[in-house]
């Protein structure tokens, strides 16, 4: 059964996701660590619990999900998935970094590109991959069932909803997302997100105020 340990980093305050399975491999998705402090704290969590990372996941490439891309792939030698409508995301973060403060951003590449349908395996354990654009063009969602929980980043928030008005947003296509995939999921499944507190599909499409459907 995976366990899932989050950390929020960075002047946007990310969510920072390690998955760990029970055999103590892991995945990192989105790390947004990046400064020392942000990277130590993450490095010694890692080191303490005797964590093995298998691999580097982004559910979509803006800034502040990536920023510690570089660091966790020089660190721990893994392969940096994503979809490959991101990759063009990825590589713009380098151009507007420095105009948001962030003079020391490493670049990263990707190493493979996932896309809906494909799953995730490590140690004991697997995720599907749900494609739930809208917040950027090729978002990505990881969903585990036996576990019954989804790592949705920017796209469902508790209470609120990912912005639409970056390049690649598109408000419909971001509800399309809503309705048509993540509200297909159970209601009790969690949903970790992007920023702030975890909720679950049952909450929001009761009371979301962007996209509840039922009263
Ligand atoms: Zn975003």
């Amino acid at each position: 059964m995976i366990k899932v340990q989050y950390f929020t980093f960075n002047a946007f305050r990310e969510n920072t996701y390690l998955l760990i399975d029970s055999t103590k491999e892991c995945v990192v998705i989105d790390p947004g660590c990046y400064v020392e402090r942000e990277r130590t704290l993450l490095q010694k969590f890692i080191a303490e619990h005797g964590l093995k990372v298998k691999l580097l996941l982004n559910t979509h490439c803006h800034i502040d999900h990536v920023l510690g891309n570089q660091f966790i792939k020089n660190t721990y030698q893994v392969p940096l998935l994503i979809h490959d409508l991101e990759a063009e995301n990825l590589r713009s973060v380098q151009v507007y970094a420095p105009i948001y403060g962030f003079e020391q951003y490493e670049p990263s590449e990707p190493d493979q590109f996932i896309s809906e349908k494909d799953l995730i395996t490590f140690g004991e354990s697997t995720l599907q991959v749900l494609f739930v654009p809208g917040h950027s063009i090729g978002h990505l969602a990881f969903y585990c069932p036996e576990a019954n929980f989804c790592i949705n980043g920017d796209v469902l928030f508790n209470g609120s909803i990912g912005r639409s008005d970056l390049p690649g947003g598109n408000h419909d296509r971001l509800l399309q997302s809503i309705y048509h995939t993540m509200y297909l999921l159970p209601d009790e499944t969690v949903i970790y997100c992007g920023h702030g507190d975890p909720t679950t599909i049952k909450k929001e499409k009761f009371s979301n105020p962007f996209c509840a459907i039922t009263t």
